[in-house]
């Protein structure tokens, strides 16, 4: 029989831990041919998360964990859970059952019988949401697609089953930033996608606010496309272009016409605060990558486990 691994990223997810664990058993258990276990990474949670993940490990013997010292992100939730996996396929899903439980066994179908190395899900509806939230990740996945290679599909979310050649590639990428949306694209294989309707959360808060959504969206763009360095070079080039031009024609009229350059006070206050401007866009751009270099240069790990049920995750 084939084994399957579910991994949960929490934080602060307390009044959803038991729900979540017997939401997804009572529909996985219904699925014959596989033998599902769960990873529950607790991402340093303040509230009662961890006692009651420890008590579903104590009481359930296909319930690992892992509990970071604080909290480092999903994203760090995520690596942890994937390094920890060892199932023939694994799949990353929400504590809050935003992600529908439902859509495990067609994952699995697609993963085993259909060929495909991963699927994922999509969402096709962002009820609930707040309108500006959703315009601004349109125009994200408009930006990010437009200047990198990778393909990052609108909606999709970190709701995923992958083989376990796909498992060990994604681990095998070492960057400590880590955004998996791009990475999931980057390492290739075969997706399958399927769309499902946005669910309401039942308990619990969503952890995203609008300032940490848009820093989200910045680490996307500078983790998988170094096309806006590019873009000020061009500006650069365009503008120095212009001002030789005009260069060109102030002499001319200065030689030919005889005409004396004159009053230009304001042209002279603008072109000097939007070449500024320009430069000290530029040096934020640039500020950005080097930030980003300086950090993985650091070399410091993803996360660090203060306790976990897993025999080997030390070395991990
Ligand atoms: N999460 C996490 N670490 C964080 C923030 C969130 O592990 O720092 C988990 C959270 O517990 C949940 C999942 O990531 O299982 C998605 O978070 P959330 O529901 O807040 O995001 P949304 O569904 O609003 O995108
Ligand atoms: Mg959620």
């Amino acid at each position: 029989m084939k084994t399957v691994e579910l991994i949960v990223p929490c934080y602060n997810e307390g009044k959803m831990i038991n729900l979540f664990y017997s939401t997804t058993t009572d529909i996985v258990s219904k699925i014959n041919g596989y033998i599902f276990s769960f990873i529950f990474v607790d991402d340093g949670s303040k509230d009662d998360t961890l006692p009651k993940i420890r008590e579903l490990a104590k009481n359930n013997r296909n319930v690992k964990y892992i509990s970071f010292s604080r909290n480092f992100g999903k994203e760090a939730a995520m690596y942890a859970g994937l390094k920890a996996s060892t199932a023939d396929a694994v799949a990353v899903i929400d504590a809050d059952l935003q992600h529908p439980p439902e859509l495990i066994e067609t994952m699995l179908k697609a993963v085993f019988e259909e060929g495909y190395d991963s699927c994922s899900a999509r969402r096709v509806s962002r009820k609930g949401e707040p309108k500006l939230r959703s315009m601004f990740s349109r125009l994200f996945y408009k930006i990010i697609n437009k200047m990198s290679e990778v393909e990052i599909i609108d909606g999709a979310v970190d709701f995923r089953m992958m083989k376990r050649e796909m498992v060990n590639a994604v681990c095998n990428l070492s960057e400590k930033q880590r955004f998996s949306k791009g990475i999931f694209c980057w390492v290739g294989f075969n997706t399958k996608w399927i769309e499902f309707k946005n669910v309401e959360r039942i308990a619990g808060q969503s952890k995203w606010s609008f300032w940490s959504l848009f820093k989200y969206a910045v680490d996307g763009i500078v983790a998988f496309t170094t096309a806006p360095l590019k873009i000020i070079n061009l500006i650069g080039i365009f503008v120095s272009g212009l001002s030789f031009l005009y260069l060109l024609v102030e002499f001319i009229k200065k030689l030919i016409l005889g005409k004396a350059v004159l009053a230009g006070y304001t042209s002279l206050i603008m072109v000097m605060l939007f070449i500024g401007g320009i430069i000290i866009t530029s040096l934020g751009i640039i500020g950005e990558y080097l930030a980003k270099m300086y950090i993985e240069v650091k070399n410091r790990p993803v996360f660090i486990t203060r306790e976990t049920n897993i025999k080997d995750m030390s070395d991990k």
